[in-house]
């Protein structure tokens, strides 16, 4: 029986998720007994025109990106999102909370003509995605889940529970009784609560939860020596492309 094939794509992004893929060294082999990687440009030249499961890095910030991801879109049986660029519009997306053309200006000054950009999107903006893997960078555990569950043909789980769940579950002691802030409470798990555990807050890097209260968290927040623009900076730090979907045009 032949392999699943499979690709990695990248778009606008850091590429610190598909490094993460490469520091999976230890499952490496394993990994390879079981799929064809037939595209994958940090470590390979080759090319396919088909893929069974498609991992795109990187959010949608130009014309030639919404092109690109419908191409992909078309050639893949599955279709999976790593990383908070690609999930959420990540930390890119902190640019849609300015006018777009400010922010050509700013970054391309006299030549901003010469590169066409658009406030950053999730891949999900543009096309269906399957499934995601959450985190800045992309959880490494989570995407080894999702793989091993996809070639057993079940569906991957989709973690919907506050990292706060995962924090008491490893019996940490809360960084509010340290005297810190952290985003756990309204942060999307999956990554075993793995930034308090260290004894370093939660940025929010995996996204809400669904039923996420924002207000009651700048609250939290605030209560806990936070200034009100601080509290609301680090809620927009990963998730600022669904508040700039609510700014007035
Ligand atoms: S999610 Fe983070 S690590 Fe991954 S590409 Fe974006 S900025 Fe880089
Ligand atoms: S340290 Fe953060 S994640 Fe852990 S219980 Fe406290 S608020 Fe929740
Ligand atoms: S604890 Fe928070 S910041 Fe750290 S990996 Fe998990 S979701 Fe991201």
């Amino acid at each position: 029986m032949s392999k699943p094939k499979v690709a990695f794509f990248d778009f606008t992004s850091c590429e610190g998720c598909q490094l993460n893929k490469l520091n999976l060294e230890d499952h490496l082999l394993d990994i390879l007994e079981h799929i064809d990687i037939v595209e994958f440009r940090e470590a390979m030249d080759d090319k396919a025109d088909e893929y069974d499961i498609s991992f795109i890095e990187g959010s949608i910030s130009t014309p030639s990106c919404i092109a690109r991801i419908h191409d992909i879109r078309r050639r893949s049986k599955i279709l999976i999102a790593l990383g908070a660029c690609a999930t959420q519009g990540g930390i890119n997306a902190m640019k849609n909370l300015h006018p777009i053309e400010e922010v050509r200006e700013t970054v391309y000054g006299d030549d901003k003509y010469l590169f066409p950009t658009l406030p950053a999107m999730p891949v999900s903006a543009i096309v269906k995605v399957d499934y995601e893997v959450n985190g800045c960078p992309m959880s490494t555990p989570e995407f080894l889940k999702v793989l091993k569950s996809l070639l057993a043909g079940q569906e991957p789980i989709k973690p919907d529970s506050a990292v706060c769940v995962e924090c008491k579950l490893r019996e940490n002691e809360c960084l509010y009784d340290r005297g810190m802030v952290c985003l756990g409470p309204i942060s999307k798990s999956g990554c075993g609560a793995i930034c308090p555990s260290f004894g370093q807050f939660c940025t929010g890097c995996r996204g809400l939860v669904s039923n996420a209260d924002k207000n009651a968290m700048i609250d939290i927040l605030t209560s806990h020596g936070i200034t009100l623009d601080e509290a609301k900076k680090r809620l927009l730090l990963f998730n600022s492309y669904d508040h700039s979907q609510s700014m007035p045009k």
